[in-house]
């Protein structure tokens, strides 16, 4: 006999199911990444209707069969409906649940993924931030919380925490001024580049969204995590392309027309 739980997490994915019915990925606090099959959730009127959608953030009752979950109920905190309507934002909340359903697994702690992807989201939602910095955080972020971070407290070669201006993808982090010479592909970086990789790294969650960078700054810190993820994740996020096509047209200034 199966029982119901009550899980806190968010909707990373949905697919189609028969004629009404869905299947959900949700990012839980409590068994970590979990599908569910949500009946009858397409139909209109249905309770689950929006509650089943990506982004939805809330309570979810489930009935714990043998070998799969359905929903039973949902309360929803917050739907990040801003987040769909505004689709200059929307792709980069779609990269961010692609990214995390790739990362997380089932039964794992996941805990420290579910509040790094609910405050990224609230931070694209803000004017505050440039959404390319919330990317770039978003992306450091999860890396460390995965254990897969460059070092970028040390030097790679020597150990020294001071005058860590090169970096090196070869290796994966920071290289000291005096070994530079010694390994091939370290690149000189600006040294706020370095301090914002070492504060995204140790800060906690809930204090990440809280600075500007230059646009300097900015573009360095971008080409270098883009390097970092295609050697050390190596996975193409569909999100992702759709997210660099849509900007490369906004930057030629397609959309106006
Ligand atoms: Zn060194």
């Amino acid at each position: 006999m199966g029982q119901n739980i009550v899980v806190t997490g968010m909707v990373l994915q949905v697919m189609p199911i028969g004629e009404y019915d869905k299947r959900i990925t949700l990012l839980t606090k409590e068994r970590g990444k979990i599908t569910a099959f949500a009946r009858g959730a397409r139909r209109p009127g249905s309770q689950l209707l929006a509650a089943t959608n990506p982004f939805s953030f809330g309570e979810f009752e489930l009935f714990e069969g043998r070998s799969s979950y359905t929903v039973a109920r949902a309360s929803i905190q917050n739907y990040f409906r801003e987040l769909a309507e505004n689709f200059d934002v929307t792709y980069y909340g779609f990269y961010f649940l692609e990214f995390a359903d790739y990362y997380c697994q089932e039964n794992n702690d996941e805990r420290e993924m579910l509040k790094l992807l609910y405050q990224s989201l609230r931070a694209l939602m803000s004017t505050a931030y440039d959404k390319r910095l919330v990317r770039s955080i978003f992306e450091l972020k999860a890396l460390a919380v995965n254990g897969e971070a460059p070092n970028v407290f040390s030097c790679l070669k020597c150990g020294k925490k001071e005058e860590l201006l090169w970096f090196s993808q070869k290796r994966g982090g920071a290289v000291c001024a005096a070994c530079a010479g010694g390994v091939p592909d370290a690149v000189r970086i600006e040294e706020s580049t370095m301090y914002t990789m070492q504060y995204i790294i140790s800060a906690d969650i809930g204090k990440l969204y809280s600075f500007r960078v230059s646009d300097r700054v900015l573009a360095e810190l971008q080409r270098l995590l883009a390097q970092y993820l295609a050697i050390y994740v190596g996975h193409s996020f569909k999100s992702l392309k759709i997210l660099l096509e849509a900007e490369q047209l906004v930057s030629a200034g397609d959309f106006t027309g």
